[in-house]
Parts: C-alpha cells; structure tokens; sequence
C-alpha cells in the first residue's frame, strides 16, 4: 500500500479543505441555529464540483478524474466545516445516486442523474421504517403492480431531506414471499400525487439537514424508474450502505477534526491560574488523545479508500472503519467539551454542536452494534 498523496490528490485536497474553512465553515452555527438546509452551502458545493466527484462525465460529473480518496478528503474537508450540509448532500448525491449510477438501466440514469450532479434535484435514499430500521429486511411499504408500472402503499421514517427531496430512491416489498429477494428500489418522484411528508423532525444535532418521515399512498411508479430488476433492491441496498459508511467514516474524522482544532485554539488562549490552560497537563493528555485517535482513524478510512480504488473487497474493513471513526468523533467532542470547561456547554462555542452532530455517527448507515455484528461474522463465521 502507498501511503503517499499523487500531486493531484494533494493539490485538490488542499483546495477543497481551503474552499470549506473559507465558505462553509463561518455559515456552521447560523445553520444549526436556522435548523435547515444552507441553499447557499449547496450552491457553493455545486460551483466547487462537490457533486461532480460521484458521478461519470455522461450525467455531468468528472468521471475518471475522480477517485476515492480524493472523494474521501473532500468528505472529511466537508464534515468539518459543517457536519450538517455534509449530511444531506451525502444523501443526495451517495445514497440516492449510487443505487441509481450502480445498478439503474441506462435510460434511469440518464433521466435522474443529472439533477442531482448539477444539484439543481435534491434526492433521499427511504429505507428506514417507523418499525424497521436496523431489521431492514422487515420493510412493510408494499409496492402493487398495475398497467405500466406499480403503486407504492405504506411509510418510511428518518429519512435524510425527506421534507426538501425533489425524488428519492424507496425500497418497497414487490412480492412478500420471496422474502430477502422480494424488495425492489423504486425512483419515486415526491412531487407527484400519493405521497406525502412530514415535518422535519426536531433532532439532537445535524439540524441543518431536515429529517422526516414519507407517506406513500398509491404514488405511481412507471416501470422505467425500478432501479434494476424487480427483487433485487434488498442487495442494492446493503452496498449502497456500504459507500454510507466510507462516508460515516469521514463523517467522524471531519467533525473530530474541527473539535480538536477548536479545542487547541482555546486551550493556548483561555488563561487559569496565571497560565493558558495548555500548559496543564490534564488538558494536553485529552488532546492528544484526540490527535491520536483521529490519526489512526483516517490511515483506517484511507486504506479502506484505497482498497476501493483498487478494487478490492472491503466491507469488512469498512464496518472497522465507520464503528471506530464514529465511536472516536463522540469521544472527542465529549473531551472537548470538557476542554472548553463550562463555556463548552454553551451555545457561544462550537463544542457542544460538535458533540450533538457527533452522535449521529454511531446510529446511522447501521449502528455500532449492528457493524460488531458484521464484524464478528467476517471473524467468526454465521
Ligand atoms: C439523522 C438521521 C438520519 C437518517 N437518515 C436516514 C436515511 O436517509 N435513510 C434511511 O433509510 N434511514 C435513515 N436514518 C435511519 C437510521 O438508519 C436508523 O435510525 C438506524 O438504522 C437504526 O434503526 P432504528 O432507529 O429503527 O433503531 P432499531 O433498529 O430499533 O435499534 C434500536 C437499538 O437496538 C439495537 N439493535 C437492533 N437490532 C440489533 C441486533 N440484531 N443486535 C444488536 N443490537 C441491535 C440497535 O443497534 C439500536 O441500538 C436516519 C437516522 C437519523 C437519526
């Protein structure tokens, strides 16, 4: 394994991570505070070619120019000027885009890439239900056939941009016998009749990227937006969370990057006993727990993106990465916090946001148990 940056990957990540900390990262508090989407984040994203980075040169992104660690730096430059928008356009471009780039027909892709690449179309990806979210395979949302296409009945719940999304990929049971191989990925165009949302939640952190529910009844899904064969959305789901959890990966390194930056900052200007407070040993130790454990977690998080751009299997080696990222991002944050003494509980300061966008890492694109679970099978066998 090379653990060397080419001169291209060195020259964009420098420019993406100078884009973030001089545009998005001043606008991070406002957001949480406003509790929705930055359009202004977004369009900036789109004028730096952020959506660009997943998608072929066809529908409009800069097909082979790209690769996964260059994707992986920009995901982490993101998380750490705003976790929030990070999120949503993660949903949009990733989880809503793979399924359809990785297993749609061409004329699918053609038709819904686009939007999302020029970020003109917002997507989600609706898997979650009100009473399956980690038992994905008990998935009630039941998709009828009719003339030309099906009909999609039920509900989805915590979906990323539900409340904002122009479409969505939505998986529904197609053929409740077939069990696992009876779930089909539907493009489902949430403007149309049939379909309706909820509010956005009111969330612990991310608050600038609305979360909600969908409800589906007799939404009309022509036959040219299944996403590949009918029965096939169950397996389509599970890699398309396996990119989710590259990305949760960066997720935790940005936002623990950004809490120990912030926590070194005030540590060497807040004074006590005469003295900044870095010169304290207690202090110093949490920070340098932090240093240490973010550095281990992104030579995880490259490897698993190198192993990506070779080609190689990686599932395993990403669920490490995303449970050790995620897990690492709260510990952090929680140090930091500590750091910042009682102003760290305080909205005058970054750290408890760090903290509260944090705790999403360990829950979302399968929690940490669920990832012990999977790892446990890769060591120990069914
Ligand atoms: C901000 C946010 C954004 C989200 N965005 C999306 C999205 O865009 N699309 C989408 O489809 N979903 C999304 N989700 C949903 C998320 O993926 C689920 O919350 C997650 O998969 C867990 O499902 P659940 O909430 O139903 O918890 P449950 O499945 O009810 O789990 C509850 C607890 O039980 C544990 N548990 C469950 N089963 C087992 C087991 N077999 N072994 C050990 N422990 C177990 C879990 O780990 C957890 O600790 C989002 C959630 C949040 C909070």
């Amino acid at each position: 394994m090379d653990y060397g940056l080419t001169p291209a990957q060195e020259a964009f990540g420098r420019a993406f991570e100078d884009f973030c900390q001089k545009q998005i990262a001043p606008r991070a508090a406002a957001v949480d505070r406003a509790g929705e989407l930055s359009r202004e984040n977004w369009k900036d994203l789109v004028d730096m070619g952020f959506f660009k980075l997943y998608h072929p040169a066809k529908y409009g992104g800069v097909g082979e120019d790209t690769d996964f660690v260059m994707r992986a730096m920009a995901e982490e430059s993101l998380a750490k000027a705003c976790a929030a928008t990070f999120l949503s356009a993660g949903a949009s471009i990733g989880l809503c885009g793979g399924p359809i780039l990785h297993h749609g027909s061409e004329k699918l892709k053609a038709k819904w890439l686009p939007g999302l690449v020029s970020g003109e179309k917002i997507g989600c990806f609706g898997l979650t239900e009100p009473d399956a979210g980690t038992d994905a395979a008990n998935i009630r949302t039941r998709a009828e056939k009719v003339p030309g296409g099906w009909k999609l009945y039920g509900e989805k719940a915590l979906i990323t941009n539900a409340p904002i999304a122009d479409f969505g990929v939505v998986m529904a049971v197609s053929d409740a016998e077939a069990k696992h191989f009876g779930v089909t990925a539907f493009v489902v165009d949430l403007h149309g009749p049939g379909v309706e949302r909820s509010a956005p939640y009111r969330k612990m952190g991310l608050r600038g990227s609305p979360t909600g529910g969908l409800v589906f009844d007799g939404a009309f899904v022509p036959d040219e937006d299944v996403v590949g064969e009918p029965g096939a959305g169950f397996i389509q789901a599970m890699q398309t969370l396996e990119f989710g959890r590259i990305s949760m990966s960066h997720f935790g390194i940005g936002i623990a990057e950004a809490a120990f930056e912030a926590g070194c900052k005030y540590a060497t200007e807040r004074r006590a006993f005469g003295k900044p407070i870095a010169t304290k040993q207690a202090i110093q130790f949490k920070l340098v727990d932090c240093k240490v454990e973010i550095d281990t977690a992104r030579l995880m998080a490259r490897k698993v993106a190198w192993m990506k751009d070779e080609g190689m299997a990686c599932a395993d080696m990403a669920s490490i990465s995303k449970t050790f990222a995620t897990e690492m991002a709260v510990r952090c944050a929680d140090r930091v916090v500590q750091v910042f003494g009682g102003w760290g509980y305080t909205e005058d300061f970054p750290a408890e946001r760090f903290l509260r966008d944090a705790r999403l890492g360990p829950i979302g694109e399968g929690t940490s148990e669920i990832q012990r679970e999977l790892i446990a099978r890769a060591l120990l066998g069914d």
